[in-house]
């Protein structure tokens, strides 16, 4: 009998602090030995390769449910596609909540939905956009015992977002039912204010996106989003940091203790402001909010990574097309730049790109990726089998060519979207085969995976998101909310 089912053999295997040459022996699709010759099993040769453990993207849009109907264009088959082709193994996704309506309802069709497609494992966010007294008193606690620990809002977008004293509403809710809140972070009445003005000045072209959400917009939001999880004694997450500004909010907050942890994502340290000022609608292929900046603003995001201000790098890989019944040109190529889809597809591109921009030019190391990618986002969502290389962990490998050169086209990425803003960028680094649970679902770019494979991650309770225990005057209002 074999010992192994399989052997990972002669690769370098890189984890957040080391790197060394070693076999990986898989049984029953986790890790069971890390040694120098393993032999008793089939074997793949990794010889030449790095061996990192498969990418935690913990911030994607999934066949999210529309509040018209039907679910984004990618769907779980499709961008399960694009995260094993990209050296991804596991995703947190959007379950959404809709203005006036509950949260069991949809998360009940989203869970079916990713059951039947997935072939990444997969946990989920829980987006609240009404927080009612049922929602937060009878459907949370349900929620959260169905192993959703990670609680969504956004603080702009009409159909979204929260003010303030809803916000606190979840804050409360996170804090008694033991879960990590995530933000997006823009001030609503700002943008609302600049985009009125930018559009009776007849400035409506994609590029004016990016004025109508300037950095201090975001600051503001972070700032606030910070202090009132403060209050409340909730840790949370601020999602897309893409400027120094709210990194430096993020960072006197770490300073005086509060449990606060930032993301930022491919595209704001890639792309720039520059890339929406194009002749005619192609501008639109790189909106997302917050806008991306320049490069003062990029090489601040890159201080902010290696002082672990910022220790997630998510794609917020977004379900959009450029053409296509909700894409960016659904509303005509002359739609003002408030009525254009926001958001841009990454899921493939984020490995190699944050190697390229990251490791092959000597800003980060290979130990720093994996913990960017893989191993912090895992930690900061509960996902205790994810995102490492030791025994007992789950078998989740890429084999990963670190010198590779390869330029990006749309074909690449393998997703359900029509374009990619990263076209014709060439990038080192690249996946070579992937690996979930033991099996090889990637070889040479051709995904070879079932859909519904993908495991659900139930999310039981986690110390890193375990309160502080220090509130004003000593009295936890959340008790009492
Ligand atoms: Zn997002």
């Amino acid at each position: 009998m074999a010992d192994y089912d399989l052997i990972v053999r002669g690769g370098t295997v890189v984890t957040e602090t080391d790197q060394f040459r070693a076999d990986i022996g898989i049984r029953a699709g986790r890790i069971a030995a890390l040694a120098d010759n393993l032999d008793g099993g089939p074997v793949m040769d990794a010889a030449g390769l790095m061996v990192l453990p498969g990418g935690v993207d913990s911030h994607c849009h999934i066949e999210q449910l529309q509040a018209g109907g039907g679910a984004d264009e990618e769907t779980f088959v499709t961008g399960s596609t694009a995260a094993l082709a990209g050296g991804t193994t596991s995703v947190v996704t959007f379950s959404t909540q809709f203005k006036g309506g509950g949260v069991l309802g949809p998360l009940a069709e989203y869970r079916r939905r990713a059951a039947a497609g997935a072939m990444v494992d997969y946990a989920i966010h829980q987006i609240i956009t009404d927080p009612t007294d049922a929602v937060i008193h009878d459907d949370l606690p349900q929620v959260v015992a169905g192993g959703v620990r990670s609680l969504k809002v956004f603080l702009t977008y009409d159909p979204l977002r929260l003010d303030d004293r809803q916000y606190l509403a979840v804050l409360s809710a996170a804090r008694r039912l033991g879960c990590l809140v995530t933000v997006h972070c823009e001030n609503y009445d700002a943008i609302a204010w600049r985009s009125a003005a930018l559009l009776r000045d007849g400035r409506t072209a994609p590029k004016y996106h990016a004025w109508s959400r300037p950095p201090v917009v975001e600051r503001e939001a972070t700032h606030r989003a910070i202090a009132l999880a403060e209050l409340v004694d909730t840790p949370i997450e601020v999602f897309h940091v893409s400027c120094p500004e709210a990194a430096e909010e993020i960072d006197r907050a770490k300073r005086r203790g509060v449990l606060v942890w930032g993301e930022t994502c491919p595209q704001y340290l890639v792309l720039s402001a520059a890339n929406m000022d194009q002749p005619g609608f192609e501008g639109a292929k790189f909106m997302c909010s917050p806008a991306p900046r320049d490069a003062t603003a990029t090489a601040g995001l890159w201080d902010a990574i290696r002082l672990r201000t910022l220790e997630v790098i998510s794609s917020d890989h977004s379900g959009w097309s450029y053409d296509g019944p909700r894409g960016k040109r659904s509303a005509g190529d002359a739609a003002p730049f408030t009525d254009i889809p926001n958001g841009v597809p990454g899921l493939a591109a984020r490995l190699p790109l944050l190697w390229s921009e990251g490791v092959a030019t000597g800003r980060i190391t290979p130990s720093d990726f994996v913990r960017l990618t893989a191993g912090q986002p895992a930690r900061l969502f509960g996902l205790a089998s994810k995102g490492r290389i030791a025994p007992g962990a789950d078998a989740d490998l890429v084999l990963w060519d670190p010198a590779r050169r390869t330029r990006l086209t749309n074909a690449l990425m393998q997703h359900a979207i029509d374009y990619t803003p990263y076209e014709g960028m060439e990038v080192t680094g690249w996946p070579v085969a992937t690996l979930l649970r033991g099996k090889i679902v990637m070889r040479d770019g051709v995904v070879d995976a079932v859909p519904g494979s993908g495991r659900y991650l139930a999310v039981p309770p986690y110390g890193m998101i375990r309160p502080r225990g220090v509130v004003p005057d000593g009295f936890d209002a959340a008790a009492f909310c």
